[in-house]
């Protein structure tokens, strides 16, 4: 392999990494945000929980109260029969009770099923509560590794550029400047594979003789319609012996 080409191989590895660590980078804040956002949501479901159980419990209260009031009443009735003179004030006063009675029972079914539905709802609160612990943790978890990762997303960022600057003195300085004119052109990418004969990037078949050349490494050819510098990876060399090669 041309020394001049690998260096512009390994050049363009350092780009394409450096380029993958800044997206990455990037992305990170939505990350953050998105993390956040998963709390917030469990936060919310546990919020919406509680206040259905406190709504519940607020309407069982309000039933207690107009049980309270026909109770009143139901004694109140229960005195004036005591006190009545005629048949007709008696059967009043029956009807009276009867209906507070009635009335008092309809109510009691409904304290019942709130205390049902209380007990329900209570649960559910717990589990939100759970469920909001668990993704604390997890999210907690997320966030350290985050964190982790974009400090060494950042020191790689420092490093590759460490590693760019003293690779791209070590270029001959018009080489060097093909590769940046063919970068800027190209998303960056200014060296390609050529394999089968064809540019791997932009896929447009080589002239045989131009494709000859690249297979044997030994100097810079460009691929006639990207322009991107070309190299060939020649495949593996056949095991010497024809063993030691399992079969898995
Ligand atoms: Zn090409």
């Amino acid at each position: 392999m041309n020394a001049e080409l690998q260096r512009l191989i390994d050049l363009q590895r350092l780009d394409s990494a450096a380029h993958d660590a800044h997206r990455r980078l990037a992305e990170a804040p939505d990350r953050q945000e998105a993390l956040g956002a998963r709390l917030e949501a469990a936060r919310t479901q546990l919020a919406a929980a509680k206040e259905r159980l406190t709504g519940s419990q607020g309407a069982r209260r309000a039933i207690e109260k107009e049980v309270a009031v026909h109770q009143g009443r139901l004694s109140k009735f229960r005195e004036q029969a005591m006190e009545v003179k005629t048949n007709q004030e008696y059967h009043a006063v029956q009807h009276e009770i009867a209906f507070a009675q009635a009335e008092i029972k309809k109510l009691e079914d409904a304290i019942l099923e709130r205390m049902v539905e209380g007990d329900d709802l209570a649960a559910l609160v717990k589990e939100a509560e759970h469920e909001l612990a668990a993704e604390q943790k997890t999210v907690e978890t997320d966030r350290l590794a985050l964190t982790a990762e974009i400090a060494e997303m950042q020191a790689a960022v420092e490093r590759i550029a460490n590693e760019r600057v003293a690779l791209a003195g070590a270029i001959d300085p018009q080489v060097l400047s093909t590769f940046e004119r063919i970068a800027g052109r190209r998303h960056g990418v200014a060296v390609a594979e050529a394999r089968d004969g064809i540019c791997t990037i932009c896929h447009v078949r080589l002239r045989p003789q131009v494709f000859n050349t690249v297979r044997r490494n030994d100097s810079i050819v460009q691929c006639d319609s990207c322009n991107r510098i070309l190299y060939f990876v020649p495949a593996p060399a056949p095991a010497a012996d024809g063993v030691g090669q399992p079969a898995k």
